[in-house]
């Protein structure tokens, strides 16, 4: 089992397997050109492999595969086909911008993914364009529709902004509780690659909005759920992630994986160390030797809640995801 230095049971391991990306969302990566860290620094999935199987050994049983844009790097699906062999009942699940679903999809389900997360920030073409500076909704909509075709569990995750999309919540609600998935409002977390006039809504004026049209009711939180679910009186859940916040830091039970062969203990800390040299000599110990060492670093709490200056994170969504 891996235990943290607050005694907290780390049994999820999220994968960033490419820093890179196809769209170029204002809260996360605006920039072009862009510039990408070269293909020889990037673990290779059979690395990756060798340290999934140390985490499973020692009690992980979820992951999620991440980004970047994780459809985006070659081989993804036989990388899910090795866990899945590995271990069938693992908890495996993908977080997509949803761009390559329309094709990837029943690939995907067949190499053994369970689960989708699909952000999906507007229903609305030029406002779906402005933010992720391309022509991406009627692709993402048709992953969509595949994804759950194929028999993956879909979510939704949105970022409401100010200004952007934030006449959309409820529509953006509806859409997902006619189709059945689950939406998670995620608040905008500031960092320096962000856009700079971006402005996020909280939690608070989510539930206001929302409540203008519907009834709903606060769900007791899930154990390590970093989302807060809100029952409505048809029986629909969405959530809300409040990252400021640090009601979820208590039963964290994460640690991350960057493609680099980073291991972060916390999305809000700048501790992490690199496994991607042991790997690489099979030194497998040595690599149990940092995971140890990061656990031990896993701070009691994220540095966001904390942060009294009110200090933008320089922390990169695109290289940890998120
Ligand atoms: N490319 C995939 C995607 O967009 O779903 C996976 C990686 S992305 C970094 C993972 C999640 O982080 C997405 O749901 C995205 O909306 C969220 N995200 C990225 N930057 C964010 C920010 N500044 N604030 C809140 N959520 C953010
Ligand atoms: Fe790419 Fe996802 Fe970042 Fe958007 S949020 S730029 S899709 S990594």
């Amino acid at each position: 089992m891996l235990v943290d230095g607050f005694g907290r049971e780390v049994n999820y391991l999220r994968i960033s397997v490419t820093e890179r990306c196809n769209f170029r969302c204002q809260y996360c990566m605006p920039e072009k050109p862009f510039s990408w860290v070269p293909k020889e620094n990037i673990m290779s999935y059979e690395d990756m492999f060798k340290f999934v199987k140390v985490a499973i050994d020692n009690g992980v049983n979820k992951i999620r595969i991440t980004g970047g844009e994780p459809l985006l790097r070659e081989g993804l699906d036989s990388f899910i086909k090795m866990i899945h062999d590995y271990k069938n009942d693992i908890d495996l699940a993908l977080t997509t911008n949803g761009y390559l679903l329309p094709s990837a999809a029943q690939n995907l389900k067949n190499a053994g993914l369970k689960r989708i997360n699909v952000s999906l920030d507007s229903l609305k073409k030029e406002v779906a364009h402005h933010v992720a500076q391309k022509d991406v909704l009627a692709t993402v909509l048709d992953g969509l529709d595949e994804a759950s075709k194929a028999g993956l569990k879909v979510k939704i995750n949105c970022v409401p902004m100010k200004d952007v999309n934030g006449g959309e919540i409820i529509d953006i609600l509806e859409y997902c509780m006619e189709r059945k998935y689950p939406v998670r409002y995620i608040e905008y977390m500031e960092n320096s690659f962000a856009s700079s006039d971006l402005k996020g809504f909280k939690s608070a004026d989510l539930l206001e909005l929302i409540a203008t049209k519907y009834k709903f009711k606060k769900v007791p939180r899930e154990n390590s759920s970093p989302a807060q679910y809100y029952e409505l009186e048809n029986g629909y859940q969405f959530g809300i992630i409040e990252p400021y916040g640090d009601d979820f830091c208590e039963s964290c039970n994460r640690i991350r994986l960057t493609a680099e062969g980073f291991l972060i203990p916390c999305l809000y800390f700048e501790d992490a160390l690199s496994i991607k040299e042991s790997i690489e000599n099979n030194d497998i110990d040595g690599a149990c030797k940092i995971l140890d060492t990061v656990l031990a670093n896993k701070p009691e709490k994220n540095k966001w809640s904390q942060d009294e200056d009110g200090e933008v994170s320089s922390r990169a969504f695109y290289e940890t995801g998120g």
